[in-house]
């Protein structure tokens, strides 16, 4: 929508609580002054948005609104629509206003409170929004859990983890949100951070408790076995961390490539290769995953030796045709040839190599923010666990 279209929605929604408002009003007997002053600015504003000068428009429009019972939901979705159009000075100024008004009915003040808190979130007073926030929870009101959600908001913004999951549990307190999957899978995250602040200080007593933590939110937290697998292979638990991988590959398939480095050395520690191959073997037959595939031909070269890597990639291409298994085949023919043929089918799967390089193998389900690397929280729109892996079969 452009904006002369939108001011234009603007204008019908406040001429509509302005009429609402006389109408409302109308006992009280207005002078007529005051209403001829209403339609002056009303017809002052319209000539603002005709000549495309909105910011005027709207502090006319909002000159003109008076505020009363009836007007004051007009004046919330006003504030609430110039935020989302990027005008916050202008939405703080209408719920400010609103705030100020005496007798205001204890629960349009507290919408009121909540909208101004997101038009201080918005403008990155995040100072002010929390001060706001935790009056609204100090005092009890219904728009408590309203205003709990946006503190977790703020704290996640700022990476406050342990004030994070402090609210979030308190959230989860409360029936309408105690079996919310999103809250928990969120809650569990926070308790991740915490978990990779102690790994990186090698604290891993305090890492394993919170990832403890976030099993409690949610035992299927793939972040959380990754971690938890990550803690026991470093303390050399290879044994605890192997199965950590295992149950990751069954539940979590779409998370392998990115635990595949580790996993192939944890198993490595203890001999355990062959279990690997197995495991790799289950998950490539029923995942397309070109990485899963690539270290699968490796290791049989390695163990059963090249002529056996490439009969199984042969046996895969012709049941599931595609150019990662194509490009690892090339190179193992490559390994076989005589110089000059051997050199050219090496230049063809470099190239190959480099195209499946180029990709981005993630994106987010939610904004389509295209990545090479997986992220928990997509940094484009900041939802949790919204970035898969986006290889489609036979590439
Ligand atoms: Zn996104």
């Amino acid at each position: 929508m452009g904006n002369v279209e939108i001011y234009g929605v603007l204008v019908l929604a406040i001429f509509a609580g302005w009429l609402l408002g006389k109408l409302g009003n109308r006992s009280k007997k207005q002078s007529d002054d005051g209403l001829g002053s209403i339609f002056h600015d009303y017809f002052v504003g319209l000539n603002y948005l005709l000549n495309d000068e909105p910011d005027e428009a709207i502090d006319t429009f909002i000159k003109a609104l008076e505020i009363n019972s009836e007007t004051i939901e007009t004046h919330l979705a006003l504030g609430a629509l110039l935020r989302r159009r990027g005008k916050v000075d202008k939405a703080i100024k209408v719920h400010q206003t609103l705030l100020a008004r005496p007798g205001l009915e204890a629960s349009l003040a507290d919408a009121a409170r909540i909208q101004l808190a997101q038009d201080y979130i918005a403008g990155g007073l995040l100072d002010r929004a929390e001060r706001l926030l935790k009056e609204l929870m100090q005092e009890n009101s219904v728009a408590k859990w309203d205003a709990l959600e946006l503190l977790i908001t703020i704290y996640q913004t700022e990476k406050e983890w342990e004030s994070a999951v402090a609210c979030t549990q308190e959230l989860l307190s409360n029936a309408r949100y105690k079996k919310d999957s999103d809250w928990n899978a969120r809650a569990a995250h926070y308790c991740c951070e915490i978990a990779e602040q102690f790994i990186d200080k090698e604290q891993n007593d305090k890492a394993r408790d919170s990832i403890k933590r976030a099993f409690g939110f949610t035992r299927n937290s793939v972040r959380a076995a990754v971690l938890l697998a990550k803690i026991e292979q470093q303390l050399g638990n290879f044994k605890a961390a192997n199965r950590e991988y295992q149950r990751i590959m069954q539940q979590n398939p779409a998370f392998v490539p990115q635990i595949l480095k580790a996993m192939r050395k944890s198993f490595a520690a203890i001999d355990k290769l062959p279990d690997f191959e197995h495991s790799l073997s289950d998950h490539v037959s029923s995942q397309f995953d070109p990485a899963a595939l690539k270290m699968l031909a490796q290791l049989i070269t390695e163990s059963h030796g090249s002529e056996a890597a490439i009969r199984f990639l042969r046996m895969k291409i012709a049941s599931e045709p595609s150019v990662a298994a194509a490009t690892q085949l090339l190179k193992l023919e490559a390994g076989l040839r005589g110089e000059t043929q051997a050199t050219d089918l090496e230049r063809i799967h470099q190239m190959l190599e480099n195209m499946l390089k180029k990709r981005a193998g993630y994106q987010c389900n939610q904004c389509g923010y295209e990545s090479k690397n997986l992220y928990w929280l997509c940094p484009s729109c900041h939802n949790w666990d919204s970035i898969e892996s986006n290889y489609k079969n036979g590439i």
